[in-house]
């Protein structure tokens, strides 16, 4: 199993796993109604475990800018306030006042979903950094040996532009070199 294959199952996972966690913890702490200090207890710990999961699966091929730090722990702010508006919804709506612990539970059960969703968005590689992490490998560019066009990030070995079929190595072997142009003859 690659590790590319490892993290997709993990990834997968987070979701089944935290709410199996929160269940169980339900069922350890908690023998009678479900007091709303208890239930606030238990989600602050789920979403401990969510962060902590996600960020250590993840880190090392993130781009930890200072933006994308903060966007993540305002994502993680943004999600709570979310799920208290929710929940004071259904609160109003559906549940009426004596029911605060049947919106806190569902309310809070949102704000993972929302975090996690989010940082798919705010941890994606944007072009720029990607042209950049390219151009630091020594791989700016890799372009069709029949018309140019260039073929950087294709995942097959066939031209879109003029539909020409390469084998890898023809592609390798056709690419200029660059040291042929840094140091000219004689
Ligand atoms: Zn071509």
């Amino acid at each position: 199993m690659t590790q590319l294959v490892a993290r997709l199952i993990l990834a997968m996972l987070i979701l089944p796993v935290s709410a199996c966690l929160f269940v169980l913890g339900f069922a350890v702490v908690v023998s009678r109604r479900p007091q709303a200090g208890t239930i606030a207890l238990l989600y602050a710990g789920l979403y401990l475990f969510v962060a902590c999961y996600w960020v250590l699966l993840w880190r090392s091929l993130v781009r930890w800018t200072p933006e994308r730090i903060v966007k993540t722990i305002l994502a993680g702010v943004v999600a709570v306030v979310a799920a208290a508006i929710a929940g004071g919804f259904l609160m109003m709506t559906v549940f009426g006042r004596s029911d605060v612990e049947v919106a806190m539970l569902i309310g809070g059960s949102v704000v993972p979903v929302i975090w996690v969703l989010a940082t798919v968005i705010i941890w994606r590689e944007t072009p720029t950094e990607r042209a950049e992490r390219l151009a630091k490998i020594g791989r700016e560019a890799v372009s069709c040996p029949i018309c140019g066009y260039n073929m950087t990030g294709l995942s097959e070995a066939r031209c879109p532009e003029c539909g020409t079929k390469f084998t890898l190595d023809q592609l390798i072997v056709s690419q200029p070199k660059a040291d042929t142009h840094v140091l000219p003859e004689g």
